[in-house]
């Protein structure tokens, strides 16, 4: 599996699937999820009204609508509070469970922002050596291309240093 880092805009990226840190919701909020969310058009939003939330750590699949990709995979971020409540598996999860579903569904290029480093203050170093080491275990069949969708210079320098 390639993996790849860059400092962009989730909603420019030519993907199969955009994965967005959403909210148990899933009827779209601030940060990448807005963003997501005001790129997608509302199809994307009456497509997540019938899926009934998602519990954090979880993932689920829509249409991409007018983003320039297929599908966009919503998964929910643990908030930190601390790192007692098992925020680092939950993080974890979300990664290995939006794999998941881009590999049953025969996507090959996956892309994700920085799950809970934004509103949620999940500590970003760490975040990042989770995110790498659940792409780097993740056993795809189908899935060839990750990209790590940094926003923030901060976030970018941090994959940058562990990927090189
Ligand atoms: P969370 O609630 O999971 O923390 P946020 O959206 O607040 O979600 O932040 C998650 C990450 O997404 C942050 O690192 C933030 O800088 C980044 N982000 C915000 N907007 C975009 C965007 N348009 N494309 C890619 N990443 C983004």
């Amino acid at each position: 599996m390639k993996i790849k880092w860059v400092k962009a805009d989730i909603t420019r990226l030519e993907v199969d699937a955009v994965v967005n840190a959403a909210n148990s919701m899933l009827l779209g909020g601030g940060g990448v999820d807005g963003a997501i969310h005001r790129a997608a058009g509302p199809e994307l939003l009456e497509e997540c009204r019938t899926l009934n939330g998602c519990e954090t750590g979880k993932a689920k699949i829509t249409r991409g609508y007018r983003l320039p990709v297929k599908h966009v995979i919503h998964t929910v971020g643990p908030v930190w509070h601390g790192g007692s409540r098992n925020e680092e598996s939950l993080l974890k999860e979300c990664y290995v469970n939006s794999l998941k579903l881009a590999d049953e569904q025969g996507l090959k290029s996956i892309a994700f922002p920085n799950i809970s480093t934004g509103v949620y203050r999940f500590p970003k170093e760490r975040a990042a050596e989770i995110a790498v080491d659940a792409v780097k275990n993740f056993p795809a069949k189908f899935v060839e291309e990750v990209t790590f969708v940094c926003f923030d210079e901060e976030n970018f320098e941090i994959y940058k240093r562990r990927l090189e």
